[in-house]
């Protein structure tokens, strides 16, 4: 696979059993100062197996989380507009070959009616996904573009979608041209797996069958112009230690061709999907202590690099490996195309809100529900969009994000929405959680910025929205 050297890879995962654990203060102490870490430091890292060096390692992901992000938390809802996939993903219910599962594409009335409904919830960013097929008649581009100007049409009261990142199949560079001009925010492609031979058992056909063109899709988007690329690894298909590595050697070659690593990394785990048996028992399966490792050392290789976690793990682990790196959450997710309201999935052909949907999910709470979760945890949950609209992308993000610059805009915003959230969602108990966190972290601002946070305050509470700094 290209940019790939899975010899290295190999090699890294057995010379890192034989190094000295001494070595880890050293990684540790380079990672505390944030920067970037080798493939080889970060193959150390993977390798510890002492406890206690374990604990160091996530104490030391924490530091490094809470210096570049501070303790804000983005909020995020998937919208999966089609479930038509001309691939044959062995893990994936939307597989081709897959007979069990009613299939749908969104029409554009369908999509504003879902946007809709998660406006309604108190939902800002939307992660589109869809199957790799477009809807008879229309092209993968064309149909994209008109979902993600339908969703950013919708509207109810004065909230609007702020921004909408894009999880779907590769294109060409003119079609990403397209997608950019559509206002996208990140572009997402998962690479599944890193494993060359894996990676072609695993995709028996369609077009995702060559890696190099999956692969190289990142490379096209930048060249289209998307800077904010979201990158990721289907964690079970398998070894995790050489997924990780993939991954960081992804973000090597993006740094070296384009100057700017992924915005994002996404690390999923293999979930139940309905006629997708390979999902059931994965072939790597990959352990909770593992999976807290992974998090914790790509937080400390690449602490610039947002790490997302989706509502496929439940909700325990989810508020546990905020501590370890993650940096954005999915919330109240639902992975049927029409399946967030029942109206909506009747009128769909659905029978209930799980069909059609492509794995099962481990988080099942409101939005509301989390909202407060993260307050209980001292975390300030954000619905800002603020970068993407100040086209603080790609480098120029990543040089602010580097030093941690970027941490006290992101706390002044997540306040910003937070009041938001509360004004015009939050039940009785959220909302009274939110005035109390907001009135906690005005005490800890400058005289300035809490000057510049009561202004912004005034203007929510006289109904003004989607300001930011
Ligand atoms: S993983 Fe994606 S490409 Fe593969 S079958 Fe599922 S929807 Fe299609």
């Amino acid at each position: 696979m290209k940019y790939i050297n899975e010899e290295k890879i190999n090699n890294l995962i057995v010379d890192a059993t034989k190094i000295d654990s001494r070595k880890l203060d050293v990684i540790l102490k380079k990672a505390k100062s944030l920067q970037r870490l080798t493939l080889d430091e970060s193959a150390v890292l993977l390798l510890i197996k002492d406890p206690e060096d374990i604990q160091k390692i996530f104490s030391a992901a924490s530091f490094v989380k809470d210096a570049i992000y501070g303790r804000r938390v983005v909020l995020f809802v998937p919208l999966y507009i089609s479930n038509l996939c001309a691939n044959n993903c062995l893990y994936c219910a939307f597989k081709s070959d897959n007979s069990l599962i009613k299939r749908k594409a969104l029409t554009v009335p369908e999509i504003n009616t879902q946007t809709e409904w998660l406006l309604s919830r108190g939902h800002k960013r939307i992660l589109m996904v869809c199957g790799e097929e477009a809807p008879s008649g229309k092209s993968n581009i064309d149909y994209y573009t008109e979902a993600i100007k339908a969703i950013y049409a919708a509207e109810v009261g004065k909230n609007k979608i702020k921004r909408v990142n894009v999880n779907c199949a590769p294109l060409g560079v003119d079609e990403f041209k397209q997608l950019k001009a559509s206002g996208i925010g990140t572009y997402q492609i998962f690479q599944e797996t890193y494993h060359q031979d894996t990676y072609l058992r695993m995709h028996p056909k369609g077009p995702k069958r060559d890696p190099d063109n999956r692969i190289d899709a990142v490379d096209r988007a930048f060249s289209a112009g998307i800077d904010d690329i979201g990158i990721g690894a289907l964690f079970g298909l398998y070894d995790w230690r050489f997924e990780t590595l993939g991954l960081l050697s992804h973000v090597q070659h993006m740094e070296k061709k384009f100057k700017v690593g992924p915005h994002t990394i996404s690390v999923p785990r293999i979930e139940p999907a309905e006629g997708a048996e390979l999902s059931l028992n994965p072939p790597y399966k990959i352990s909770d202590e593992e999976f807290k490792k992974v998090v914790a050392v790509l937080r400390l290789s690449v602490p610039y690099t947002g790490i997302i976690m989706t509502t496929r793990e439940n909700a325990g682990m989810r508020d546990l490996l905020l501590s370890l790196g993650v940096s954005q959450i999915s919330a109240e997710s639902n992975t049927s195309p029409g399946g967030y309201s029942a109206g909506n999935a009747e009128q769909a052909g659905l029978p209930d809100r799980q069909a059609g949907g492509q794995f099962s999910l481990g988080d099942h709470r409101s939005l509301d529900q989390i909202v407060g979760a993260l307050i209980a945890h001292d975390y300030i949950p954000s619905f800002c969009a603020a970068c993407y609209r100040l086209e603080r992308t790609g480098e120029t993000f990543m040089q602010m994000a580097k030093p941690g610059t970027i941490k006290g805009k992101c706390s002044m915003n997540a306040l910003i929405t937070l009041k938001e959230y509360l004004n015009d969602f939050a039940s009785v108990s959220v909302r009274d959680a939110c005035q109390k966190m907001i009135a906690r972290y005005f005490k800890q601002l400058d005289p300035l910025e809490q000057e510049q946070l009561k202004l912004f305050i005034g203007h929510v509470d006289s109904g003004i929205r989607d300001e930011y700094v």
